[in-house]
């Protein structure tokens, strides 16, 4: 089996086809371009439907799944967060994955957990498999992942009290209030466990990092003179931006159709991410925000959830139609300049397509990357996770995107601001800087992964060379 000749890579998403999806495309590309074979283990608590057929259409050759026998989590607080959810998960899936190592036929010559993952370095180590972290993230967030167990232990106030921004090495300054959700109070359900899980990051033998040089140069240098003086650092190495191609996208509900009937760079795409839901108020303002900017429009709308920013994050959204919320009218006097997609649209299809001109997005990395490889400029519109902080990154420090204000810390966005905003991306001059702006970035990620001078084709190529040397050495020694 060729397969079986190929030196083994294995790896461990968090669920979420957020986590899902970047670490296959890592592994995919392990596959194609440097010659591995790749396991990919799931977690059956959070196995859907969605995500088998995400999975079946990886190349079956080089590319498998496992998914991990069931994990209970059912003495956790049914109403905690997601992130608690996750962090029990993978800090209780150590028995499962040493099974799960010792049945591969191809010892592992590699191991890769993503970013709630560091727990599980310490039973590759154990197991002699050098284990990295691939950071579906960018290097702002990684900075604050590396430096937050020492930001907890040096302030006593929770982080969004804090009287001024925090300004880590190299990186634009964040108001407390910006943080993640889960840092941002000592008493937020997850802050113990983050806290915990980013002291591991210093287990791995490396961090791969889905991002790429130009796009954060200061905090490049920054990571970069830590590592010179920080024992025990794990080095850093830049590998993307790595994205999905699209060509396993659907056209289902006509909108790449009705795209090729707008003019170029006419369109603003308006999305949020795989779990994004508005609340009920937000979504009013959002349509009647679109329909007062004049702009045309593509929107992937889910039902409001008042409680939740990521409702729809394991479910993709619940059964309901989603345009019973939208505003009396609102479909009618928009049928000629809008278009409502609900649940789920061909994103990078659509963000590849010549009418799309803007994106109005919630800013998770996925996305973000997305459009910068389709220099596409944004809206800034965060919900949860690290969204706010990327928000902050790059409206104020990339320079790609727009952020609407909020009257309050985290407040509706009215639809003035978003009528302005989405005026000002189509059509004003800041705008169009925006778009110069991302233009230049869309080449430099393509240089940045163009083999063989490439330097995220460099950093990736030299991981890979490791491994597969390593795991001939011990191959050589038993
Ligand atoms: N996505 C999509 N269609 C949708 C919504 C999302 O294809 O209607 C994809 C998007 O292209 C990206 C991923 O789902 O690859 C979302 O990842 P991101 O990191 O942006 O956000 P998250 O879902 O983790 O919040």
């Amino acid at each position: 089996n060729e397969s079986r000749r190929r030196p083994h890579v294995v790896l461990l998403p968090t669920p979420g086809m957020g986590h899902v999806i970047p670490l296959a495309d890592f592994a995919v590309r392990l596959a194609t371009t440097h010659g591995f074979s790749a396991t990919l283990l799931t977690f059956s608590n959070f196995d859907s439907p969605a995500q088998a057929a995400f999975l079946t259409s990886l190349p079956s050759d080089s590319v498998s799944s496992v998914s991990l026998p069931f994990i209970s989590l059912s003495d956790l607080p049914p109403d905690s967060p997601i992130e608690v959810h996750l962090c029990a998960l993978l800090a209780r899936c150590l028995p499962l994955l040493r099974d799960a190592f010792l049945s591969f036929q191809n010892p592992a010559a590699a191991f890769v957990c993503d970013l709630f993952g560091s727990e599980t370095l310490s039973l590759a180590r154990e197991l002699g498999v050098p284990g990295y972290i691939f950071f579906p993230s960018n290097l702002t967030m990684l900075t604050l992942a590396l430096h937050l167990p020492r930001l907890d232990e040096t302030t006593d106030v929770d982080i969004e009290d804090l009287p001024d921004p925090v300004r880590l090495p190299g990186c634009v300054a964040v108001r407390g209030t910006d943080f993640p959700d889960p840092f941002r109070k000592k008493s937020h359900p997850a802050y113990a466990q983050f806290i915990r899980i980013m002291s591991k990051y210093s287990d791995a033998a490396g961090i791969l990092v889905n991002s790429f040089e130009d796009m954060e140069p200061e905090v490049l240098k920054a990571i970069r003179e830590e590592e010179q003086v920080e024992a025990g650092r794990p080095p850093v190495y830049l590998v993307g931006p790595m994205v999905r191609s699209g060509s396993d996208e659907t056209d289902e509900s006509g909108c790449l159709e009705w795209l090729d009937r707008q003019p170029a760079d006419s369109v603003l795409f308006v999305s949020f991410g795989s779990g994004g839901s508005l609340s009920t108020e937000q979504m009013q303002e959002m349509a009647l925000g679109l329909e007062a900017s004049g702009q045309r429009f593509l929107w992937v709308i889910r039902c409001p959830n008042d409680r939740e920013k990521n409702a729809a994050f394991f479910t993709s959204g619940n059964k309901d139609d989603p345009s019973n919320y939208l505003p009396e009218g609102f479909l009618e006097r928009t049928k000629d300049v809008g278009r409502v997609v609900p649940l789920w649209a061909p994103q990078v299809s659509v963000l590849a397509h010549p009418a799309t001109g803007g994106f109005f997005s919630h800013c998770g990395w996925n996305s973000t990357l997305e459009s910068t490889v389709h220099g596409v400029p944004m809206i800034a519109h965060p919900l949860y996770a690290e969204q706010r902080l990327n928000a902050v990154l790059l409206a104020e420090a990339v320079g790609i995107a727009i952020r609407p204000r909020t009257r309050e810390p985290y407040g509706v966005v009215g639809r003035e601001e978003i009528a302005a905003a989405a005026k000002e991306l189509m059509q004003g001059e800041k705008g169009k800087a925006l778009h110069r702006r991302t233009e230049e970035l869309q080449e430099a990620a393509s240089r940045a992964l163009t083999p063989p001078a490439g330097s995220s084709y460099k950093a990736l190529h030299g991981v890979a060379h490791k491994w597969k040397e390593g795991a001939s050495q011990r191959v050589a020694k038993t």
